[in-house]
Order: structure tokens, then sequence, then C-alpha cells
């Protein structure tokens, strides 16, 4: 029996419906989403909206991202439980911690060593074993452990950067939102073949920027 209140439970209810409603339609995705609680990646003030389909602020003035759009994200990457992935802009955790019900292997990278070691702490606490969560400016890709099946990135670059381009396999995807960190962005998939790459536009979106180097809590 749940020993969920039952205003949780109902919150709950509501949570995955609003994902469907937005497009979050593969199961394997809405399963992973209703397994993996967002509540214990968000701390403080803003804990009792974990259950809301908004952005909240989390710790170095960054955000965990609206669930929906990681839904939409997930769901574009099309994985594979044998895939071995790479996510750039750990944040909280949560879209890492989504990964790892559906691929075999998940890196997560960010520049703040804070969310790193935060992020870190819940996959523990989740026996989230299959993720390796890294401190590094994920612009460089992590070359020691490429080629990569799927890359996500969830933060926003002028262009998809080269390093993560040259470290995604052939017959590997690759989810970045491109464009300035101002306006609106656009969520691009990149797939890439034995001759090159293949670019679709997805939908508009709107992300922190990425930013080269480490963050100064970390430098
Ligand atoms: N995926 C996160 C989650 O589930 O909470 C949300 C990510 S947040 C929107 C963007 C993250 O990208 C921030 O944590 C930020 O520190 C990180 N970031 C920005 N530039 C980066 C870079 N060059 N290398 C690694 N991480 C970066």
């Amino acid at each position: 029996m749940s020993e969920e209140l039952p205003d949780t439970a109902e919150r709950k209810m509501q949570f995955l419906y609003a994902l469907r409603s937005k497009g979050v339609t593969d199961k394997r995705v809405l399963s992973a989403m209703e397994k993996i609680d967002r509540g214990p990646f968000i701390r403080g003030y803003f804990s009792g909206r974990a259950y809301e389909d908004m952005p909240l602020p989390i710790a170095c003035g960054q955000t965990i991202s609206q669930p929906s759009i990681v839904g939409l994200m997930t769901q574009a990457l099309r994985l594979s439980p044998r895939d071995k992935v790479l996510e750039v802009g750990t944040g909280s955790g949560y879209q890492a911690a989504i990964l790892s019900q559906l691929a075999r292997r998940v890196y997560t990278i960010d520049r703040h060593r804070r969310l790193v070691q935060d992020a870190s702490v819940i996959f523990q606490q989740l026996d989230l074993t299959n993720i390796t969560a890294l401190t590094a400016d994920g612009s460089f890709g992590l070359p020691d452990q490429a080629p990569f099946d799927r890359i996500l990135v969830t933060a926003a670059a002028e262009d998809p950067p080269g390093p993560l381009l040259a470290q995604l396999k052939i017959g590997g995807i690759m989810v970045v939102p491109v464009g300035q960190s101002d306006t609106v962005q656009r969520l691009i998939r990149v797939i890439r073949h034995e001759t090159g790459y293949d670019y679709d536009e997805l939908r508009p979106v709107r992300f922190v920027p990425l930013i080269e180097g480490l963050g100064r809590d970390t430098a």
C-alpha cells in the first residue's frame, strides 16, 4: 500500500497528465518519469512546487528544467537499453536520473562542482549505480569515454559544439538547444551518418547558456 499523502499522489497524477498533454507519449519515458520522483532534486523554498510543469531555481544560479521539456528531450533521443549516454549540464541531476532508467550507462558533467556533488549524493541515495557524474567543461565533451551513442546538452550553445559532434558514434543522436541565451532557442536533433550529420529542428525552447570554462566555485 502507498504511504503517500493523498494530495501528493494527486499532484503526481496531475504531473503525469501534464506531461502527456504536452506531447510526452513514449511509454518508456513516461514510466521512467513516474518512477523518478522530482521532489528530492529540488531543495528549500521551491521544493513544494516539484510537481508543477515549470523550471525552478537550484544552487549556483542554475535551473532544473521544466519536466515536459525533460520528457520531450528524452523522447527525442530514441534511447535503447544498450546505449552509453553523455549529458552536458547535470544541474540538479534529475534529467540524468531519467536517462539512467532508459540507457545502460550515463555520464553527466557540469561546470559547477557543487552541483555535481549534490547530484551524486542523490544518485547514491536512489541507488542509481549506472550514472557517473563529473566536474568538467562540457563544451569539450568527455574524450576519455567517447564515442557515445547519445548526447544530450541541457544548456544552450550558439552552435552544436564541434567536440560533441566528434564524440557521437556513427548512427548516434545528439539533442541540443541552439541559439543566443537571451532569446528563444531552437531544440535541434543531430544524427551522425557515415558521411556527415543530419539536422532536424524540433521546437522552440529556452535554456541557460552553455558557458566555457569551470564555474567560479570550481576553477
Ligand atoms: N539537466 C539539468 C537538470 O536535470 O536539472 C538542468 C540543467 S541546467 C538548465 C544547465 C546546466 O548546464 C547548469 O547546471 C550549468 O552549470 C551547466 N553548464 C553550463 N555550461 C556548461 C559547460 N560548459 N559545461 C558543463 N556544464 C555546463
